[in-house]
């Protein structure tokens, strides 16, 4: 089994390092945050005091953490990763950020020696738990091979996408077309309750028409028809508008970069701004339906 440092241990980083103990492997865990390093020194992880002491003497590095900003710190700073880790360590950042820091940490690890991954991930705090995560991943094949026995503990479907920031262009796309769907499903039935049609009935025709989509058939925004769906829940837990709006910033800053045109992803960008502006940043982003209706 693997010797592996974990920094970020929070909401996802937390899960995710209880199912590799779970899996056999030794982790050294490190977090700014006392009572998150603590969850997961009670499901047997060893603490770390800094990201050097993490990364110094295990084969493998894994970091969950919030932004590009803290990513880029923590392994480029005086005492970051790049310094401590040891030679031919393979270090993975599961991380949602920007494309250009994935980029730039992933050329100054392969300058040092290291084989870097960026492999964010799809399926929430609930994957995390249940390690049925999607690691949609960027780096070489090589970097991949490697890296893919460790992302199996903790997820289900592991894809290579492509070079260095293909995971994170890959998981902006994907993120920016569920966010334009989303809104899709709650203007539909928002619009069938004013024309007085049964929204059982509106769902059962669409979950096999040609509207069929995630949005509606996972996670319909009205209560009823998919009794798991957070619109059940008032909205509560579930995918937070707060990390809807995070991903959409990075789809739109991605599209800029790139010169393409996103008008329904910028258009998305701005409802969800408003919706979280409301005060709503902690509703799953199925809650948008409210806003759509009037309600808000
Ligand atoms: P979180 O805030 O719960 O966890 C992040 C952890 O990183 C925190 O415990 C924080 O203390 C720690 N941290 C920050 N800077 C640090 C540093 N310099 N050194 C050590 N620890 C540091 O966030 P989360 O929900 O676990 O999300 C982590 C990442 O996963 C984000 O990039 C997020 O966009 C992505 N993501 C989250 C979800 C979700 O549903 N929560 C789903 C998919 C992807």
């Amino acid at each position: 089994m693997t010797a592996i440092g974990f920094i970020g241990v929070g909401n996802m980083g937390g899960p995710m390092v209880r199912n590799l103990l779970k899996a056999g492997h030794g982790v050294h865990a490190f977090d700014l945050s006392a009572p998150a390093l603590n969850a997961v020194v009670e499901a047997g992880a060893k603490a770390a005091k800094s990201a050097a002491e993490t990364a110094a003497g295990v084969d493998v590095v894994v970091t969950m953490l919030p932004a590009g900003q803290h990513v880029r710190s923590v392994y480029l700073d005086a005492g970051g990763i790049l310094e401590a880790a040891k030679k031919g360590a393979l270090l993975i950042d599961c991380s949602t950020i920007d494309i250009e820091s994935a980029r730039a940490v992933a050329g100054a690890a392969e300058k040092a020696g290291f084989a870097f991954l960026d492999a964010p991930v799809s399926g929430g705090v609930g994957g995390a738990e249940a390690a049925t995560l999607t690691f949609m991943c960027g780096g070489s094949e090589e970097g991949f091979a490697r890296a893919k026995p460790i992302l199996e503990a903790m997820g289900k479907k592991i894809v290579l996408a492509g070079g260095a920031g293909s995971g994170q262009a890959a998981k902006v796309c994907n993120n920016m077309l569920l966010a334009i769907s989303m809104i899709g499903a709650c203007e539909a039935f928002a619009l069938g309750e004013k024309l007085g049609l049964d929204p059982q009935k509106l769902f059962d025709i669409v979950s096999t028409s040609s509207g069929q989509c995630w949005s509606v058939t996972t996670y319909c925004p009205v209560p009823g028809p998919v009794p798991g769906s957070p619109a059940n829940r008032d909205y509560a837990g579930g995918f937070a508008t707060a990390l809807m709006l995070k991903d959409l910033k990075l789809s739109q800053a991605a599209a800029q970069g790139a010169n393409a045109t996103t008008p329904l992803g910028a258009e998305a960008m701005q409802l969800y701004s408003l919706f979280a502006s409301k005060g709503h940043a902690g509703l799953d982003f199925s809650g948008i339906i409210k806003m759509l209706r009037g309600e808000l």
